[in-house]
């Protein structure tokens, strides 16, 4: 059996698209399967809307958060309800097309068992697009396991793995691509067309988006700590080398720029040196806050989300 967990939050617009195209869909798959729509708190009518769902379709299924928990949490909670040998994972905006899920399978069937869909392109704006594009890099680039570039969430994971982001990789702070990357096992990927959003606007508001990039940068990679290190000997070396030839210059009494070392020049010089350098420190504060910040959530071991209620057939369990 294969189950599909879809986060839906105030996507009222789209549930009976969603259905239409994924039973649709669903006809080709020649495979059992159930659909779990994990309602994150949406405040318009998508609850209603999606219970009704349930009673017309038993393969449906909702669970509902008690209160908005973000995208991420809403993931896992799905993750931890689904029952099938195969999971998975996609958008309830049709960004993710319900249609690409037949060559998912194929790789599944064929033995893969974790299969990432990567976007081809994206229909979104320019300035978006290229935010994108850089974090996937960046991200690669500092992060101790290999992410693919340009895969999202969207992906089909065997049951095995999805035990494993079930109850080993229990980190309260999620970054599911990540994490689905770190758990290992066969992998792949497939390449399709990342459609625009169906109806609504994003529910990913640009703080959302950042603390998503943050969780991914800070949550897999160690180097922004480093970065302290090296601007750190960076400085002081230059300084060593600094302090040396002003000691030469005033020895010899060499003019530099036109003035002698007793004139006191220099006030630019710094005062540029003093703001940098604070600047600096409390740039590095501010990361090493982060991380610290990230030990104090974990520390915690807060829930990361609350299931309120479970929907089958029409009805809360
Ligand atoms: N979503 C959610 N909780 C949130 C934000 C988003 O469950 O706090 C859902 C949303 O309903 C959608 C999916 O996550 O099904 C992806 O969100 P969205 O399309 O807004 O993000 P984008 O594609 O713009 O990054
Ligand atoms: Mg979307």
């Amino acid at each position: 059996m294969l189950s599909i967990v879809i986060p839906i939050y105030n996507e009222t617009k789209i549930i009976t698209n969603l259905y239409e195209r994924l039973t649709s869909a669903g006809l080709l798959w020649h495979e059992e399967y159930e659909v779990i729509l994990v309602d994150d708190g949406s405040i318009d009518d998508s609850l209603e809307q999606m219970v009704a769902l349930t009673r017309k379709d038993a393969r449906f299924s909702v669970v509902k958060l008690s209160r908005n928990f973000g995208h991420q949490a809403a993931i896992s909670a799905g993750l931890k309800t689904a029952k099938g040998d195969a999971v998975v994972i996609m958008d309830g905006d049709l960004q993710d097309p319900p249609e690409a899920l037949l060559s998912l399978l194929e790789k599944w069937r064929e033995g893969y068992e974790v299969v990432y869909a990567v976007r081809q392109n994206r229909k979104e704006n320019i300035f978006k697009r290229t935010a994108y594009s850089i974090f996937y890099r960046l991200l690669q680039r500092i992060s101790n396991i290999d992410i693919p570039l340009d895969s999202g969430d969207f992906c089909l994971m065997d049951k095995k793995v999805v035990n494993v982001l079930n109850h080993t990789l229990t980190e309260n702070i999620r970054f599911v691509r990540g994490l689905r990357a770190y758990a290992g096992f066969r992998q792949t990927g497939v390449t399709y067309e990342r459609d625009a959003r169906s109806a609504g606007k994003s529910k990913y508001t640009a703080s959302k988006l950042i603390g998503l990039a943050i969780s991914g940068l800070l949550g897999f990679s160690m180097f922004p700590l480093r970065i302290a290190v090296y601007a750190g000997l960076f400085i002081s070396t230059t300084s060593i080398l600094i302090g040396m030839t002003y000691f030469v210059i005033r020895v010899f009494n060499i003019p530099l720029f036109g003035h002698y070392a007793t004139e006191a020049t220099g006030f630019a010089t710094l005062a540029v040196g003093i703001y940098l350098l604070g600047g600096i420190i409390l740039l590095m504060l501010g990361l090493l806050g982060e991380y610290i910040g990230r030990i104090y959530i974990e520390v915690k071991d807060r829930p990361m989300y609350i299931v309120d209620e479970v929907y089958r057939q029409g009805e809360a369990e």
